[in-house]
């Protein structure tokens, strides 16, 4: 008889190394696709959909019509200067992707194994063991995918490589306590003050999320606190007065990052066929992600400082 090795897969978008904003030192940050959230302000819109997807880079695209020529489900359509793509009809079969001269086309999302995964992380090993860095999983929401993620994170501790985990906290509170003790940092989302303003901005109400902050902070895991700050929307009083309660609340919280609005994500949602949100906001610029940090210095929060989301 003979046994097969089950390996845990996922949906990989992407895979980036010598990370230095994604937790202590030099890192390498694996994103899994898949997200149960969708806020308004989401810089990686190609990580909520769990599935693979096409992708247009139109900036790339010099209009040659080769894409329309090889796809039989007519999902390319040139017409007077307008590439038009029908994304629901894609197959995802590679044809366009391979007879773009320009590269404009993508499929973003690969199916990795666990082994797989290790394997490039594994490839700077040294730099984490000269900087205190290691892996950052993110996603998309890596605790969705709790077998994959539970399974890296089990084989990244069993060869001393650090650990830390990119989350919304929206996760059943079981599923959550089972990652903890292979986590060594948590980049913990806090995003609005208030059930009615979560549900409003990101889809979801908070609940499962301060909660699962309260048992993380209680297990003692080391928590860095990531806020987006979008203007219009949460760049106000009471939401500073929140993550100044949330800083009261759990005192051994690491650290507190802002993260400013950009626009990056706009440009990568039209790519992959959906509709752009806050269209008239521009990327803040550092003068005011300044001033944010003196109003929650003023407010008798300290250990705020400018992240990078
Ligand atoms: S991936 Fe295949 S089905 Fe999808 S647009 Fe390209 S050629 Fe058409
Ligand atoms: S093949 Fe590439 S460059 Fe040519 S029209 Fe299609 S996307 Fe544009």
């Amino acid at each position: 008889m003979s046994f097969v090795k089950i390996t845990e897969k996922a949906i990989i978008f992407d895979i980036q190394r010598s990370s230095l904003y994604d937790g202590p030192g030099i890192r390498t940050t694996v994103f899994l696709k898949g997200c149960p959230l969708n806020c308004l302000w989401c810089h990686n819109p190609e990580a909520t959909d769990g599935n693979r997807q096409l992708s247009f880079h139109i900036e790339k695209c010099t209009f040659c019509g080769k894409c329309e020529d090889v796809c039989v489900n007519r999902v390319h359509q040139l017409t007077d200067g307008i590439h038009a793509i029908d994304f629901s009809q894609c197959l995802l079969c590679g044809k366009c992707v391979n007879a773009c001269p320009s590269s404009a086309l993508k499929i973003v999302g690969k199916w990795m194994t666990v082994d797989e995964v290790m394997q490039e992380v594994l490839a700077d090993y040294d730099f984490y063991l000269n900087s205190g860095g290691g892996i950052t999983i993110s996603g998309g929401e890596p605790l969705w995918n709790l077998p994959f993620t539970l399974e890296l994170l089990k084989r990244c501790k069993l060869v001393g490589v650090n650990t830390c985990v990119e989350t919304s906290g929206f996760v059943s509170s079981l599923r959550f306590i089972e990652m903890l003790p292979y986590i060594d940092v948590l980049l913990f989302d806090y995003k609005m003050t208030g059930s009615a303003e979560y549900l409003k901005y990101t889809g979801v109400s908070n609940e499962v999320i301060l909660n699962n902050l309260e048992i993380a902070h209680s297990q003692e895991v080391s928590i860095i606190l990531r806020c987006p700050v979008i203007p219009g929307i949460n760049d106000t009083d009471q939401h500073f007065e929140g993550i100044l309660a949330i800083d009261r609340k759990f005192p051994n919280l690491k650290g507190i990052e802002l993260l400013p609005y950009h626009r990056m994500g706009n440009s990568k949602r039209l790519g992959i066929g959906i509709e752009e949100t806050l269209v008239s906001l521009e990327t803040v610029p550092v003068e005011l992600s300044i001033k944010w940090i003196e109003r929650l210095n003023e407010l008798g929060c300290s250990k705020v400082k400018l992240g990078v989301g």
